[in-house]
């Protein structure tokens, strides 16, 4: 049996010359834009699109992410006044730190390891009381829980969105996401060309989850920076939560960050790393995703096995959790489709989508059947790989009407070597795409299409 619950892997060094042998268990590339420049990213894409062809890929921005400067490696000890500056202390060149942070702010650096508290503030420099020692050194992050922005899309968020266009990215990543006007400005420069993800990783965007699931066309659940922001204590509950909501809305959520840690560093994965994805699969996420496992971890062959299979092995066991049928006419058919597939035994569910909105609908519900999803549109095809149970596959026709599209599914499903019943699900070719109201079960052995 195929595996429902879909993989997804960072590109880096550690796996940039690995492509050709992770692509076969790798639904989905990612290309982290927050590091490297246009040469490498083109780059990427080239060994992406010549070696692994049929994987969909993930171009990830940045957003306002802070960034410490070059400072070499720094102790910081819990009493110790420091300074922030363009060019000396800690060097932080950002401007839009200096204008986020106000006396009492709390600033976590290095993911949170270390702990100040800011003294006092001006246009170019901030001092500081550490709260928590630790060691700095260049290019860690700076989080900043109370800072309060506008917009988590920059300039820069913008020209790379061109860049990831042109390159042919099929969704694109929003990193510090704060609210769906977010969401509505990036699509609307995006214009469908690539799905909208949503990375919920800041509490404001936590405070406006639904308006920003409502809005994404996926989610990511970002725990590295999230936990920094929210407290790890406060982690667990929060991702059950996006999970939930995402699940609720019909849009695809991907589970992020620390997924297999271990692994960077060693050939097994730990105890806890394994039941958590697990747990994850039971929660029924659409996609998990290794980062420095295998952008720069010394594992990343072993990293996706062991992921491929605590998952496959996951998915064997328990069904994932499912969300409350939807109330319109369009979900309905998803729904009646769920129940024939079970009730008749079917181990596949065909779906004909013009716009994936049929497809997403029926994945929504996390069938038992495998859902074929055939589309027209081949860019189509590609964005569906990340939901969960499809498998995308091309179809060269453009339907007529209804009995044409019946032996179309027909053809394709014995192409395919399926037999027995199929449950049929579209949307009437004469009606506007992104409906669904058709349900037909189907028997591949019939001598009526022959
Ligand atoms: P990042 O996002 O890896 O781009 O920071 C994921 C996260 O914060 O968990
Ligand atoms: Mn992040």
């Amino acid at each position: 049996m195929r595996r429902r619950t879909k993989i997804i892997a960072t590109l880096g060094p550690s796996s940039e010359n690995l492509i050709s042998s992770l692509k076969d268990k790798v639904d989905i590339f990612r290309v982290n834009l927050a590091h490297g420049d246009t040469e490498s990213h083109s780059k990427y894409f080239e060994l992406i699109k010549t070696q692994a062809p049929t994987s969909s890929i993930l171009v990830d921005l940045p957003g306002p992410k802070l960034r410490v400067g070059d400072i070499g490696k720094v102790e910081l000890r819990a009493g110790q006044e420091i300074l922030f500056s363009m060019n000396e202390g800690i060097v932080v060149q950002e401007p839009l730190f200096y204008r986020s942070v106000r006396p009492g702010s709390e600033i976590l650096l290095a993911d949170g390891i270390i702990k100040v508290r800011v003294t006092e503030v001006s246009n170019d420099q901030v001092k500081a009381i550490v709260e928590t020692s630790g060691i700095l050194t260049s290019r860690k992050g700076i989080n900043i829980p109370d800072m309060v922005l506008e917009t988590g899309l920059t300039d820069n968020d913008f020209r790379l969105m061109d860049e990831a266009l042109s390159l042919g990215a099929d969704y694109i990543g929003l990193s510090f996401v704060l609210s769906e006007n977010d969401v509505i400005k990036a699509k609307s420069k995006i214009q469908g060309r690539a799905w909208v993800i949503s990375k919920i990783e800041k509490s404001q965007a936590v405070q406006r989850l639904f308006r920003i699931v409502e809005e994404s066309d996926g989610v990511m659940v970002a725990r590295g920076d999230l936990g920094v922001e929210i407290g790890l204590e406060n982690l667990p509950y929060i991702q059950r939560k996006i999970i939930r909501t995402s699940k609720l809305l019909g849009k695809p959520v991907i589970l992020a960050t620390q997924v297999l840690e271990s692994m960077v560093n060693s050939p097994l994965p730990s105890r806890a790393e394994v039941i958590d994805v697990a747990n994850s699969v039971y929660q029924g996420v659409d996609a998990i995703m290794l980062s420095d496992e295998t952008a720069a971890g010394h594992y990343p062959v072993e990293a996706v096995q062991y992921l491929d299979e605590i998952i496959t092995s996951s998915e064997d066991k328990v069904k994932p959790l499912r969300p409350s049928p939807m109330r319109s006419p369009d979900d309905a058919i998803a729904y009646a489709a769920l129940s024939l597939s079970e009730l008749s035994r079917s181990d596949f569910i065909a779906v004909h989508s013009r716009s994936g909105m049929s497809v997403i609908r029926v994945s929504r519900l996390r069938p038992k059947a495998t859902i074929l999803a055939f589309t027209p549109d081949p860019s189509v095809a590609r964005k569906l790989k990340l939901c969960w149970g499809v498998v995308p596959l091309s179809i060269e026709e453009n339907v007529g009407d209804l009995n044409e599209l019946v032996s179309i599914l027909d053809k394709k499903c014995r192409e395919l070597g399926v037999k027995g019943n199929v449950v049929m699900v579209a949307g009437d070719p004469k009606m506007e795409s992104g409906r669904t109201n058709l349900l037909k079960l189907h028997s591949i052995d019939s001598s009526l299409y022959p």
